[in-house]
């Protein structure tokens, strides 16, 4: 059993894509486990993604991310780390395949409507920067 973070984006959000992705989520078997809305400040957003930090478009990014509400969920399931950036899609949605999240909403390389977690150490550190042990089943 393997647990992930998934993150709905504030775009996503903003474009009422919350229902879409569940939708999408559920029928691919991906069962969540813990779930809850909450709008990250700038300071929150930059503590998540400290490991782009050098990156260029890091101060845009966080931005991004502290805009607005945001849906975060954990997922569980036998690889489900690797089966949901499958349904994620590639992060730049012009080569996001058929059948993706990021393929069928994503607008822009950055708002790209989907976060979730790349190796099981990353999705430990960012399951515990969200959720308590009491809050996921
Ligand atoms: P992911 O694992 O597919 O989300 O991709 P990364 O871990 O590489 O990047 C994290 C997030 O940073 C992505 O989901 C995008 O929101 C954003 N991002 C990645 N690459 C770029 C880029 O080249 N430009 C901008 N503006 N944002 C990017």
């Amino acid at each position: 059993m393997e647990r992930t973070l998934s993150i709905i984006k504030p775009d996503g959000v903003k474009r009422g894509l919350i229902g879409e992705v569940v939708r999408m989520l559920e029928q691919n078997n991906l069962e969540i486990v813990a779930m809850k809305m909450l709008h990250m400040t700038k300071q929150q957003a930059e503590g998540f993604y400290a490991v782009h930090r050098e990156r260029p478009f890091f101060q845009s990014l966080t931005d991004f991310m502290s805009s607005g509400p945001a849906i975060v969920m954990v997922l569980q399931g036998e690889n489900v780390i690797a089966r949901y950036r499958e349904l994620m899609g590639a992060t730049n949605y012009k080569e996001a395949a058929e059948g993706t999240i990021r393929k069928a909403f994503a607008t822009d390389i950055e708002q790209n409507v989907v976060h979730g977690s790349d190796a099981p150490e990353t999705a430990a550190f960012e399951i515990s920067y969200f959720f308590s042990q009491l809050e996921i089943l």
